[in-house]
């Protein structure tokens, strides 16, 4: 097996700068492809966080004037992670969140930002820095979308490119003024080109011109092709159905580990659960709710938004709390949903408990303490926390969308969960009820956390059709030049 060298494009990596699911696949994958022969580095903003993090940063090249500023790029290593990194202060040397200001709105620059990571990946696509000349760009959501146009656009001997749509949802839109300021010829403003809308669409270019578009789950590769949930790029996506494909996403179970976990008071395996109801106890008294061993206790980790269906959850909550359950919710996000939690718990104390923040420590709790771990999205490309509650033993009842749909078995033999479909606030209240029927029967339960533990949500098989996916095309590129 000859080794493939893949540069992959991503605004967000795991552990340094992390908004979402994103991050975590970019920051895995990496590592997973090494035992499939494939050598990957990745291209990420120069971030305060990202500067800070850096190990053995090496300057490859330097630009006086790269979208309006000096710019270089560095090669670097940031533990396992092997990254180069688009230093562009004027760009990307801000605090906080990468895509928003302290205030909450999108940075006016956005445009040109993410084109400067998307020419820049282009031009290392087009094997313009002698230090990594890669077979494949893979780029990943709007952020990159830029870099397969700017690649196609040049007319050169190039790399095969991929592009993973992890949310069909955010698209990046800008004004078709910006063309000339983001290097794009004027033949680009077209159909067939980074036209959308009447807009330069960054999705939309890296839909139209990557050799291969992914998505994170098969059941989302298939739903985006309706209009109901194609989200306007509906159309392109049907007529790119034969270049679409539907990988999973894994999770690292070495940092998901019941067995081996530092952020849990008590540690476990599929063969002795016994441990987990300390984890249940110590959830509880976090979140301030009644320490009762046999109460039904539910998990959310979540963003608090509209896709995320937290607005169904909240219908439920009276329900939940009156039948004898517990919640226990960490989000963040929808100011007004925030504040309706807050009077849920406030209003149903020692039943319902909510914490308002992003905190890796406590969803690891949650996912050892809680006995069900509720997502009840309206849509979900693939969703990464009922990956991990399934390694933990929280059972998942999830809306039967997307990857949800892909990852969790409801009947059968084998199965693993609860599943509801349409998703509708009676549907999941159902759904629940369902789950606190069978959690009443001990030895059912045990089954289901048993199936669930056994379930491979591993990156190992993932990787594997990535690397099939690079082959193919690095394959058919090799064939037509
Ligand atoms: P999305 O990317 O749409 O937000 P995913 O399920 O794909 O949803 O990924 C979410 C990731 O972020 C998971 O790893 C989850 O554990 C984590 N997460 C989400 N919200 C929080 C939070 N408030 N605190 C800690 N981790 C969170």
């Amino acid at each position: 097996m000859t080794t493939m060298r893949v540069l992959s494009v991503a605004s967000e990596i795991y552990p340094i700068v992390k908004t979402g699911g994103l991050a975590d696949v970019a920051g895995a994958l990496p590592l997973a492809l090494r035992s499939e022969g494939v050598e990957m580095r990745t291209l990420v903003p120069g971030y305060p966080a990202v500067m800070d993090a850096l190990e053995r940063a090496e300057p490859l090249l330097e630009w006086p004037l790269f979208f309006g500023g000096i710019t270089r790029l560095l090669k670097a290593r940031c533990g396992e992670l092997d990254l180069l990194v688009l230093d562009a202060p004027h760009l990307f040397d801000r605090p906080g969140n990468p895509y928003v200001t302290p205030d909450g709105t999108d940075w006016p620059d956005n445009g040109p930002r993410f084109a400067a990571l998307s020419r820049m990946a282009a031009d290392i696509g087009l094997g313009d820095i002698p230090d990594f000349v890669p077979d494949i760009v893979h780029a990943h959501d709007w952020q990159a979308g830029l870099a397969p146009a700017y690649m196609h656009y040049s007319h050169r001997r190039q790399a095969g490119t991929v592009i993973t749509v992890h949310n069909l949802a955010y698209q990046g839109q800008f004004p078709r003024e910006m063309l000339d300021q983001l290097g794009l010829p004027p033949e680009s403003f077209a159909m067939y080109g980074v036209e959308y809308y009447g807009t330069i669409g960054f999705l939309k270019a890296g839909l139209q011109f990557a050799d291969r578009i992914t998505t994170v789950s098969p059941t989302y590769a298939k739903e985006i092709q309706s209009d109901e949930a194609g989200m306007g790029l509906a159309g392109l996506l049907r007529d790119r159905a034969n270049a679409l494909h539907g990988i999973l996403n894994g999770i690292d179970v070495s940092v998901w580990d019941p067995a081996t976990d530092p952020s849990i008071p008590a540690r476990y395996a599929a063969a002795g659960l016994g441990p987990r109801a300390d984890d249940k106890t110590a959830l509880q008294e976090r979140f301030g709710l009644e320490q009762r061993a046999d109460v039904f206790l539910l998990g959310v980790i979540s963003r608090i938004s509209w896709q995320k269906g937290l607005d169904l959850l909240l219908e439920c909550l009276p329900d939940i709390a009156g039948e004898g359950m517990q919640l226990a919710l960490l989000g963040s996000g929808d100011a007004d949903l925030q504040t309706h939690f807050q009077q849920a718990a406030a209003a149903h104390p020692g039943r319902i408990g909510v914490t308002i923040g992003y905190d890796e420590r406590l969803a690891h709790l949650i996912q050892a303490g809680s006995d069900a771990l509720v997502v009840p999205s309206r849509f979900e490309p693939c969703g990464l926390t009922q990956l991990c509650a399934l390694r933990y033993g929280a059972v998942p009842i999830v809306a039967g969308v997307g990857g949800l749909e892909d990852t969790v078995i409801d009947g059968g033999d084998a199965p693993t969960g609860f599943k509801f479909n349409p998703v509708t606030s009676d549907n999941l209240a159902a759904a629940i009820r369902r789950a606190y029927a069978v959690f009443a029967d001990k030895s059912a339960w045990c089954q289901l956390q048993a199936n669930g533990m056994a379930t491979d949500v591993s990156w190992r098989g993932r990787a594997a059709r990535y690397a099939e996916l690079y082959r193919e095309i690095a394959q058919m590129r090799h064939i037509a030049m």
